[in-house]
């Protein structure tokens, strides 16, 4: 199997409903999201052309996510707080954990964005050394 990444960065705050530390607290980080595709060579000897990943992705992050508070539907303080600013804070059905925002892209974001490719994997970076990697269901 051949597979092919791309990175991308994106800038945004969270908080962790339940937390038993300083997660709780609102606060941001510098995200970096590798996504991972794999298929058949195309003619040129690609699997997917490197801006096909960071096009339709990279739209959908800076549109939804970056600069933007991704918080759990149960935050509902800081969810009326920021609603009142132009940009709406993304809301998540789970808490804003790196897994689950991992996951997220994978099963409902990708399959609407990326219908003829196979995305393999989501990394996500919430720092440089904590990272979690969430791998598509044969
Ligand atoms: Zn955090």
């Amino acid at each position: 199997m051949i597979t092919v990444s791309r990175r991308l960065e994106f800038d945004a705050g969270h908080r962790l409903m339940r937390h038993e530390s300083k997660c709780a607290f609102l606060h941001g980080h510098r995200y970096a999201l590798e996504i991972e595709a794999s298929g058949n060579l195309d003619a040129l000897g690609r699997v997917i052309d490197f801006s096909v990943l960071k096009g339709r992705l990279g739209d959908w992050i800076d549109t939804n996510w970056d600069h933007n508070c991704i918080l759990h539907h149960e935050d509902t303080a800081l969810i009326a707080l920021l609603s009142q600013q132009t940009k709406k804070p993304f809301i998540l059905r789970s808490n804003p954990t790196a897994e689950n925002m991992a996951l997220y892209i994978l099963n409902d974001i990708c399959p609407t964005l990326f219908p003829d490719i196979t995305i393999e994997s989501i990394t996500l970076y919430e720092t440089p050394n904590c990272f979690t990697k969430v791998c598509r269901t044969p």
